[in-house]
């Protein structure tokens, strides 16, 4: 069973490599950004309380973040998982591993897909043209939500350092050569 941590700015790719990863490992998927814009979608009253952070580019408050994963997971451990976009803060990361714990389980990897500002950027604006995603569409809450990673979620790598399970790899390249990148680094863990 892998617990697998993609990590990395906004627009790196983590949610069109964790797809295929999911597919080609046989492990389940979350991303924490899409349960967020799903309970927006149906209007929920949790998704309602999170519309307002979503849509300036900051961050959703960690206590709701990481009660929607407490509940994923009570019905998503019996395989390893995927987690894309999560944990996003230190507390998260921590309130995350003790969650593990408790269900016997724990965090095998994390890896860093390192891309470039500028690229990041660009991608974002391509993505928003056929995403309709409000949050993709102007270039200043996309510069936002990179400030927002950069002060708030890069130092979650140093957490993960600490446990030597970090690892990074180059997220420039064609999606097929990322691809392969990451199943080196995940192979090796196996
Ligand atoms: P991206 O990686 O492009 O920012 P996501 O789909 O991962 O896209 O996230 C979209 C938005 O959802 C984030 O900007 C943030 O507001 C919110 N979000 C997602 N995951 C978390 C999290 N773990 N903690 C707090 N907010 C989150």
């Amino acid at each position: 069973m892998l617990n697998i941590i993609l990590f990395g700015a906004p627009g790196c790719g983590k949610g069109t490599q964790a797809q295929r990863l999911a597919e080609h490992y046989d492990l389940y998927h979350i991303s924490t950004g899409e349960v967020i814009r799903s309970e927006i979608a149906r209007g929920t009253e949790l998704g309602r309380s999170m519309e307002g952070y979503i849509s300036r580019g900051e961050l959703a408050p960690d206590s709701i973040v990481v009660e929607m994963v407490r509940d994923y997971m009570r019905t998503h451990a019996d395989k390893g998982c995927i987690f894309d976009g999560f944990p996003r803060t230190t507390a998260q990361a921590e309130i995350f591993d003790t969650m593990l714990e408790e269900i016997g389980s724990k965090v095998d990897v994390m890896i860093f897909m390192d891309v470039p500002e500028e690229e990041l950027v660009k991608r974002i604006l391509l993505r928003g043209k056929d995403s309709g995603r409000k949050d993709d569409a102007s270039e200043d809450v996309i510069r936002n939500r990179i400030e927002v990673y950069r002060q708030q979620t890069a130092i979650v790598a140093d957490h993960y350092t600490k446990q030597q399970k970090y690892s990074e790899i180059n997220g420039l390249g064609t999606m097929d050569e990322v691809f392969e990148r990451l199943c080196k680094v995940i192979d090796e863990k196996r």
